[in-house]
């Protein structure tokens, strides 16, 4: 087994993510030819290939280091994040492509820190916002991530009959307004409620410029808006990374013709 580490993670620290990647696969039968490791920011990237061509990416992500506010739930379902991101896997399954396309970071399945309840979590690839202290920073750049036909999203969404929302982060998921439109609606054909994160603020959103973001806003229930701001950083909050950002009850708030916050019912 190759195993290539990039940037600088403690040697202890590989080797035990090498032994659980490796537990993780034997447990289906399977061996990994290639384990590469990467140092992202404050996030560890784990990219492990067997001799098929599924590949799995999982993150480790730097807030594990700060775990005091953290329950049990949240940290097993950070460490145990598994970002699908077997596009080739995708495409022999799915024969009807749409032409409409999504770039995309990778896609989560059954997370329970972004939104309520069970939920698969859609990562879009580009932002404009650059964030200091950003928590997905490989999602910034425009031509990163891999791009794929929306039939290969919605195909693999939800994960679960448990899953009961979906979510869609970034990157910034309305810089692709217009190629999330039938994501969106797809999820709200089957009943899933649907939560979006942005860098943009409310305001920014109404008066931004591309129709598809008041489109996309049609379909959504809850917006998280808001760049995250370091200086405001609270891990205490639900759902959100910085006490600037909102948790916005979409509908309400449009019927209204001003912000009403999401309440848990
Ligand atoms: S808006 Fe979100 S994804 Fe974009 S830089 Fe800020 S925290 Fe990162």
């Amino acid at each position: 087994m190759q195993i290539v580490v990039n940037g600088k993670i403690e040697p202890k620290f590989v080797e035990q993510l090498v032994t659980e990647e490796k537990e993780s696969f034997a447990q289906q039968g399977k061996k990994i030819a290639k384990i590469i490791l990467t140092e992202c920011g404050s996030e560890i990237e784990i990219k492990s290939y067997e001799k098929s061509p599924i590949r799995r990416v999982r993150r480790i992500t730097g807030y594990l280091a700060n775990t005091d506010n953290w329950g049990a739930a949240k940290l097993a379902e950070l460490r145990d994040r598994v970002m699908h991101t077997n596009v080739n896997a995708m495409t022999d399954t799915t024969p009807v492509k749409t032409g409409v396309t999504l770039r995309v970071n990778g896609l989560v399945y059954e997370s329970v820190v972004e939104g309520p309840g069970l939920r698969d979590v859609i990562f879009v690839q580009g932002c404009p916002h650059r964030c200091p202290g950003c928590h997905n920073p490989g999602s910034w750049d425009f031509e990163g991530g891999t791009v794929v036909d929306i039939a290969d999203v919605v195909a693999s969404i939800p994960s679960s009959p448990l899953v009961s929302g979906i979510t869609i982060s970034g990157g910034e998921p309305f810089c692709q307004a217009v190629n999330l439109l039938e994501v969106a609606q797809y999820i709200k054909d089957r009943g899933l409620n649907l939560w979006v994160y942005t860098g943009y603020t409310w305001a920014e959103l109404l008066t931004h410029p591309d129709p598809a973001v008041n489109q996309l806003l049609a379909l959504t229930d809850v917006v998280v808006d808001g760049r995250f701001e370091q200086d405001k950083a609270d891990l205490s909050l639900p759902f959100r990374g910085s006490a600037n950002q909102q948790l916005i009850d979409v509908q309400a708030s449009l019927q209204a013709g001003r912000v009403i916050l999401w309440r848990c019912r």
